[in-house]
């Protein structure tokens, strides 16, 4: 004869079979008349007002420069901005990994077009990017890695206004000190400095 405990595990097992069809019964019973059953967890009233937006902005996930990202935006204004986040960011138009990668951001930018009648994009880099394998890629040189990224960006720029021409693009490589507009050319940039 088998022990008590032995005995009631096919029971056990019986219950939460018979419980398991009873909560999926009610799921499907809910979903049926259309009950919402999302649990509110946090309380937050947020604008209905659909928008233009003033930019569509290119930019890597990197959350180091969250801060200077956003208090950039406003400082150029952008307070309605249409941010596509990617790893890498611009790198998307500029050296694709792939095909994917590149009809990915185009497509992102037409639906911000068409939905928010976008007409300004904005392409940012940043300093020790994983996605070019950061500054150690380029030897540890920052003045050589801003060079790469200028070109990246005028690329990304080119490539961008290839695939939809008509577009206003403004392009900014972002290090640990600041932001830099990446249009101006090298000389210039110096002397400013
Ligand atoms: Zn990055």
């Amino acid at each position: 004869m088998l022990p008590i405990w032995r005995l009631q595990v096919p029971r056990v097992a019986g219950f939460k079979n018979a419980l398991r069809k009873t909560l999926k019964r009610g799921i499907l019973f809910f979903y049926s008349i259309g009950e919402i059953i999302l649990d509110k967890v946090f309380h937050f009233r947020s604008p209905r007002e659909n928008y233009v937006c003033d930019a569509a902005v290119i930019w890597c996930f990197d959350h180091r420069f969250d801060v200077v990202f956003r208090n950039f935006l406003e400082r150029i204004y952008v307070m309605n901005p249409d941010v596509i986040k990617i790893a890498g960011g611009s790198k998307c138009l500029a050296s694709p990994g792939n095909d994917v990668e590149r009809d990915f951001i185009l497509n992102q930018i037409r639906t911000s077009m068409r939905l928010h009648a976008t007409k300004r994009v904005l392409l940012m880099a940043h300093s020790d990017c994983g996605a070019y394998g950061g500054l150690a890629a380029f030897g540890n040189d920052a003045q050589r890695e801003a060079d790469h990224h200028q070109r990246e960006l005028a690329q990304a720029t080119k490539n961008l206004l290839t695939a939809i021409p008509g577009l206003e693009v403004r392009s900014y490589f972002m290090d640990f000190e600041g932001v830099y507009d990446a249009q101006v050319s090298r000389g210039a940039r110096s002397q400013a400095d």
